[in-house]
């Protein structure tokens, strides 16, 4: 607001007498990653240093029906991305971003004290979406190699047991799942538990035995949902689009939870554009995976022994050096995202800023093993 001169009005309490329910008051609002200054390198949220695909802006552009309401359940693009998964329209959901889906699918299927599992570390907006549904977070950790533990996951189910969520790649370790792991965790899953896929990062995944979700789809398994979305590989993350494949049933539900129209015409137009445009996509991901395996094989002749990532950034362990580490690369120019005294998820971004982070975590390697 421009209010430059104005005295602001402030004429309440800093405690309103208004009750919060407790879950929600024990978190506190998204982090998003940090935005960069413009001499930084924002390697923080894993958006695509690329930008959208050719010829998504003008499609966005053309869309004229800013006044009328979109087309509620995004029908065209439902029908493009079912064509693509071999299935028909009414097996794939359309939402604003996968985040959206997450929640939509736990209010859908949880009851109070319902469970919902989950790999630890992972994405935050697991834990996020049991909080805000109500359910109960149960977090697995990843085994010693930074992966999803499939036989623990498999062991904790009990019958509260709703939604069991898979990450591959895994946010933030880049730890992908194999087929083959996927398919015996599966086949110890109660059919009445919800098994979400969330591939947010599949498209670059360059190990071929890497659990693919078109192919567990087309094993018909009636209890995975597949999640992904255009915000990563596409370089759509500030147009919010994402989507689940899976039975039109649990589909449906999924969106009856959601909040009807939340995905904007100019949204499914720059996703229908970007689906056109395959072949530049597939040249953008081959560079992004090229770079990364660059900058993994860099930073372990550095010193470090990182996790072998499938995914669009690397996983630095900085442990109790985290904050540390964290100051020393914004020192550097390079934003980058720190969990706790775990360590650092740096997206891998533009071919310049490899460089610096490289000359950061060298120097960081000889601190952080002694704190
Ligand atoms: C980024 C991300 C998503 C989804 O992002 P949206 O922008 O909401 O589509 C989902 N899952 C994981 C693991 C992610 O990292």
């Amino acid at each position: 607001m421009a209010t430059t001169g104005a005295r602001l009005m402030r004429p309440w309490s800093d405690a309103p007498p208004i009750a919060v329910r407790a879950r929600i008051a024990a978190r506190s609002a998204y982090q998003q990653g940090a935005q960069a200054g413009r001499d930084a390198f924002k390697l923080s949220s894993n958006e695509n240093p690329f930008g959208p695909l050719p010829g998504v802006v003008d499609a966005a552009h053309r869309t004229v029906s800013f006044n009328r309401y979109p087309d509620a359940s995004a029908p065209r693009l439902r029908a493009r991305i079912a064509e693509r998964f071999g299935v028909a329209g009414d097996a794939v959901h359309v939402a604003a971003g996968s985040t959206s889906l997450l929640l939509q699918f736990a209010l859908a299927l949880c009851e109070p004290g319902d469970e919902i599992l989950f790999a630890w570390r992972s994405f935050d907006g697991y834990p996020w979406m049991a909080d805000i549904s109500g359910a109960v977070p149960v977090a697995v950790p990843l085994d010693a190699d930074e992966r999803h533990d499939l036989h623990a996951m498999a062991d904790a189910v009990t019958e509260r047991t709703r939604i069991i969520v898979v990450c591959s790649p895994n946010n933030p370790s880049g730890t992908a799942v194999t087929q083959t792991a996927f398919d015996a965790f599966l086949a110890r899953v109660p059919p009445g538990v919800l098994v979400l896929l969330d591939e947010a990062y599949i498209e670059f995944v360059t190990d071929a035995g890497v659990v693919d979700g078109r192919r567990v789809i087309a094993s018909g398994h009636e209890n995975v949902v597949v999640l992904r979305t255009f915000s990563k590989a596409y370089g759509l993350a500030g147009l919010r689009v994402g989507y689940a494949v899976g039975h039109p049933r649990v589909l449906e539900a999924a969106r009856i939870a959601g909040i009807p129209l939340s995905v904007t015409a100019q949204g499914e137009e720059a996703a229908l554009a970007s689906l056109d445009a395959e072949q530049s996509l597939l040249e953008r991901v081959k560079v992004i995976a090229e770079r990364r395996d660059r900058l993994a094989q860099m930073l372990r002749e550095s010193g470090w022994t990182i996790p072998r990532s499938q995914a669009n950034f690397v996983w630095l362990p900085t442990g109790p050096g985290t904050a540390r580490a964290r100051a020393e690369f914004a020192d550097a120019g390079l934003i980058v995202r720190a969990y706790g005294e775990d360590g650092i998820r740096i997206t891998v971004g533009e071919e310049e800023s490899l460089e610096p982070v490289v000359r950061v975590a060298a120097s960081l390697a000889a601190i952080v093993e002694r704190v």
